[in-house]
């Protein structure tokens, strides 16, 4: 089909532009029929522009459907005063069409392109599954272009100080990151496998042993786990190593790179944030006491409080058996909480015990406190109180159980007392680092040590004296930016040297036979002269997610997965012929 080119964007155009003779190329947004007058909003990536169709002068303006793609010619000219439309920039103006030609005609549309509105109650599946459609959308388009935006700002930032981009396999072994890998069946060899990369770890390692230095890769990676809000089967990172660093490196980087794409993002698409600003440092031990989590909202205060050793010696039943059971009593703080209703409170219960609480007991703050307060005597509810740094009319809740419990419990509560106080600042990204992880955790029901971030991250070398006596103590060179309670970035200074990595991994139950099979590679290429070293990977998604303010990561994905991992649009994953079956050497294993 032949058809003119643009001479324009329609979204560019402007009163400047006014006498001038303009070619449009785009979809038709929205028709709308005035009494036989016919106005039509062209819209192309740029923007939409008002065209008007004179009834007189056309045949067939009945063709002009909702999304059916258009080329027209025409002048533009001033709209009257009255027909100004504020809301977009080309508002001012319309085009007088003089020719127009429907270049692909639009069947009926599985829901309204072009009513955000009425979009908001469209099923996700249905607009995943017509995301082509979904895609033009002028909102979802700023989105991706957003994200395309901090890649490039990444890119720039990295190349402007000599780091390479090097692409590493996706057809691989497994690399631990923590969740099931992904495998892909070996045709030549039935019954061998590749494994998708959870992350290019070992491969950006090989890279330091190579000599590069300094690497990047906004690279995709693999994970199998259970699917939240803010994570998908497949993701991407920025992968990022350097060679002759120590940890103080790594941050300084990421950090002036962080505050520089976020910035200069938040400058170019006008978007409703402050500048992002330092970042403030917290030890993992400091952010479990204050918080109850490494993943710390640091948006506000709301410091969670122990109260372990005064339930220890207290009359109330319920905290002193947990002190005296191993347990901890633990609280949070809802300012002026004091003043909720019954129902009010019931609700904070309800959601406590939703997250594994057994109870949630209330200490009210005032001249007559209330609550467990005749359990306690006015000394301890005054030792309380002060550990809580609570004030007349506050309200203290507490849990009473294992750490763990009562750590998960209060860290959402606490969350969930900012939200209802109106303390999670949409205006705000509030970054900050963790720092000296533990090395390890115990893994109650495999009995074992778990590497809390991979096996390949340094213990920190004033430590490793204890890693055979006292594993649990031994803190790692490892360090994750946290942005308001999501973690965003991990990473670690490495081992490099083959011996401490042969004996962290038997720290970690890999024994002798098993580390020569599936990290023999990594073990042997530390032999042959590895630098110090260390990286960190920052999410791409998620940081699209914060920019864009999306509670989802599926908006800020072209093409994502819904539950379970399933592509509604390709319709994937899918069934095989039986002559694959058979390539591959499998058979299905029958129930
Ligand atoms: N490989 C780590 C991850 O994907 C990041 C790192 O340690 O650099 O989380």
């Amino acid at each position: 089909m032949r058809f003119d080119q643009r001479t324009h964007f329609a979204g560019e155009l402007r009163p400047s532009d006014v006498g001038k003779t303009v070619c449009l190329n785009g979809w038709c947004h929205r028709v709308r029929d005035l009494g036989g007058l016919l106005f039509v909003d062209l819209r192309d990536r740029s923007g939409i522009c008002q065209l008007f169709f004179d009834p007189a002068k056309f045949e067939g303006l009945k063709s002009l459907r909702s999304e059916c793609v258009l080329s027209i010619t025409g002048e533009v000219v001033m709209r009257s005063p009255e027909a100004v439309n504020p809301k977009i920039p080309t508002g001012e103006i319309e085009i007088r069409v003089d020719n127009f030609a429907v270049l692909a005609d639009c069947d009926v549309l599985p829901f309204p392109v072009s009513d955000e509105e009425q979009m908001e109650n469209v099923s996700e599946e249905l607009r995943i599954k017509h995301r082509y459609l979904d895609l033009r959308r002028p909102s979802m388009y700023r989105s991706l272009a957003v994200r395309a935006e901090c890649v490039r700002l990444i890119r720039e930032f990295l190349d402007q100080r000599g780091f390479i981009e090097v692409e590493t396999p996706i057809f691989t072994r497994s690399t631990p990151e923590g969740a099931r890998d992904y495998l892909v069946p070996y045709r030549l060899e039935p019954g061998k496998f590749y494994a998708l990369p959870q992350s290019p770890q070992q491969y950006k390692q090989l890279l330091m042993v190579a000599g590069f230095e300094k690497y990047y890769q906004i690279a995709k990676c693999f994970r199998d786990e259970a699917q939240r809000a803010d994570r998908q089967p497949e993701f991407t990172q920025l992968d990022l190593e350097m060679s002759f660093v120590v940890q103080e490196d790594i941050l300084t980087l990421a950090e002036a790179m962080t505050r520089h794409v976020c910035n200069a993002c938040i400058q170019k698409f006008e978007l409703d944030l402050d500048p992002v600003g330092p970042f403030p440092r917290i030890s993992y031990d400091e952010a479990m006491r204050k918080y109850g989590t490494d993943k710390p909202d640091l948006r506000f205060g709301l410091e969670l409080f122990d109260v372990t050793e005064i339930a220890r010696q207290c009359g109330f039943g319920v905290f002193k058996s947990a002190a005296d059971s191993g347990g901890v009593v633990r609280g949070a703080i809802y300012p002026g909480g004091g003043s909720l209703s019954r129902k009010e409170v019931e609700k904070l219960e309800e959601f406590a015990k939703s997250f594994g609480a057994k109870g949630l007991a209330q200490l009210f703050i005032a001249q007559e406190p209330k609550g467990i307060a005749k359990f306690l005597t006015p000394h301890e509810i005054e030792q309380i109180r002060s550990l809580a740094k609570a004030n007349e009319g506050d309200l203290l809740l507490f849990v009473a159980d294992q750490a763990e419990t009562a750590d998960g419990v209060l860290s959402r509560l606490r969350v969930e007392i900012a939200e209802r106080c109106g303390l999670r600042d949409k205006r705000k990204l509030q970054f900050c680092w963790v720092l000296d992880f533990p090395l390890v955790i115990w893994n109650e029901e495999e009995n074992r040590w778990d590497a809390t971030h991979h096996p390949f991250t340094s213990p920190k070398p004033e430590d490793i004296q204890s890693l055979d006596t006292d594993p649990g103590s031994v803190r790692a060179d490892c360090y994750d930016i946290v942005c308001n309670g999501v973690e965003w970035a991990s990473g670690s200074i490495r081992i490099h040297d083959p011996e401490l990595q042969a004996r962290v991994f038997t720290l970690l139950g890999v024994n002798e036979a098993t580390q020569r099979s599936r990290f023999g590679h990594i073990l042997d290429a530390f032999k042959f002269g590895a630098p110090p070293h260390g990286g960190i990977a920052p999410g791409i998604d998620r940081l699209a997610m914060f920019l864009l303010g999306k509670e989802n990561i599926r908006e800020v994905m072209a093409f994502p997965k819904v539950g379970g991992g399933y592509d509604p649009l390709m319709d994937a994953p899918n069934t095989i012929d039986q002559a694959q079956w058979d390539e591959m050497g499998l058979m299905l294993k029958k129930p």
